[in-house]
């Protein structure tokens, strides 16, 4: 469970030049693949065509075999999560904004995650602990901290893909180090990853692939690649 496909996709925005040409990869169930190239490579685009919020021009993009256009939604939802850039948190307490990832999440299931995802300072700092606003009407926090929650959240969900676009880009590379190593021992072997990343600070993915303007321009594991160049 959980292996994709990406095969010959080509897509552009509306009434856009062609963002993504002729782009194949493939990701194993289980494993880590990571998306490495510079900005405006059309890494977001690629994770975004793979939650469905655009569909692909030409070639297809399978799930465990399946073209995504024949998943419903909901299934796809479901196997699917993904920590974005830019995390939106809900107007409403720390702990709802986690418990929407898994409504009937147990308290030690919250604080595993809470635990993995570093947000023990944060939440001894909230005045009502978990039980504090954020969002737009409550307390206001940074980048890093709702990057932070959206991991946590994702954590607690566990969906057999779970996709990193630069989501951990507003940590410093120490906090960043300690959660992904903390993700990747929770989804050792049965849980895939993509890490979509604009450095190669994902150095032990199984696989590397370097997109520049659309294209794959080189893949294979990090000895790989150096082996390459
Ligand atoms: P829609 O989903 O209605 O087609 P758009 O395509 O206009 O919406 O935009 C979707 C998201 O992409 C928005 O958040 C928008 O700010 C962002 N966006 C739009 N154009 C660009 C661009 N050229 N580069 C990067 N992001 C963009
Ligand atoms: P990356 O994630 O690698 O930085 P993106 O996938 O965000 O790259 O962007 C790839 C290209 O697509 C860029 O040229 C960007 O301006 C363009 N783009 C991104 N979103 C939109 C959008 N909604 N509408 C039109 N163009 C977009």
């Amino acid at each position: 469970r959980g292996e994709v496909r990406f095969e010959s996709v080509g897509f552009a925005y509306q009434n856009g030049r062609e963002i993504l040409h002729n782009l194949s990869l493939t990701l194993s169930a289980g494993k880590t693949l990571a998306i490495v190239g510079g900005s405006g490579a059309g890494k977001s685009t690629l994770t975004k065509l793979l939650f469905r919020f655009y569909d692909v021009g030409r070639g297809r993009i399978l799930i465990d075999g399946q073209d995504i256009r024949d998943v419903p939604q909901q299934a796809l939802r479901s196997v699917l999560g993904i920590v974005p850039q830019d995390t939106v948190l809900f107007n409403d307490t720390l702990l709802n904004n986690l418990l929407y990832a898994k409504p009937d999440a147990s308290e030690q299931e919250i604080q595993d995650v809470i635990r993995m995802a570093h947000l023990e300072h944060l939440v001894a700092s909230c005045p009502d602990g978990l039980q504090t606003v954020v969002g737009e009407r409550g307390l206001k926090l940074s980048g890093g901290e709702k990057q932070r929650i959206a991991i946590a959240r994702m954590l607690l969900k566990r969906p057999a893909i779970m996709v990193f676009d630069e989501a951990t880009s507003s940590l410093d590379s120490r906090t960043e180090k300690g959660i992904m190593a903390a993700i990747r021992e929770v989804a050792a072997g049965h849980t895939a990853m993509i890490i979509a990343h604009r450095l190669s600070t994902v150095v032990d993915a199984d696989c590397i692939a370097v997109v520049e303007q659309g294209e794959v321009v080189e893949s294979g594991t990090h000895q790989a690649l150096l082996a390459a160049n």
